[in-house]
């Protein structure tokens, strides 16, 4: 599994750091985000790391449609579909990015603007 030393959600994915998990399997993994922008706000990530979207290849569809499929289960178990959520990929750092591994922001418990801010 490749992995970025420098990287802190490699440092999550080998409990290296502390995190809140939600779920795990031998792919993905999701977690509290550590600075909540709604009341529910976690975030699915590949182990595998892949800095964004926009570096993904043909070998990562699979994955990167595991990371959606484990989203939509992560909300169904949390009961989001009533309240309706919120799924985000920020690319590129004029997008919001910060953290170059893929993650997908799962959002949910408040009223959400569009377009986005
Ligand atoms: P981005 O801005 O790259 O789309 O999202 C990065 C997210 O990672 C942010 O929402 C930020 O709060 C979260 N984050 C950054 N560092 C950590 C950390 O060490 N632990 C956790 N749980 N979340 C983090
Ligand atoms: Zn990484």
């Amino acid at each position: 599994m490749s992995r970025d030393p420098n990287c802190i959600f490699c440092k999550i994915i080998e409990k290296k750091i502390p995190s809140q998990i939600i779920y795990e399997d031998d792919t993905v993994i999701a977690f509290e985000d550590v600075n909540p922008q709604a009341p529910v706000h976690m975030l699915v990530v590949p182990k595998r790391h892949i800095p964004e979207i926009h570096s993904m290849t043909e070998k990562d569809r699979e994955l990167v449609g595991h990371l959606f499929f484990t989203a939509k289960n992560i909300a169904d178990q949390e009961g989001l579909d009533s309240k309706g959520y919120r799924l985000v990929i920020n690319n590129g750092a004029g997008a919001g990015q910060t953290v170059f591994h893929i993650h997908l922001h799962i959002l949910s418990g408040r009223r959400f603007t569009w377009p986005p801010g």
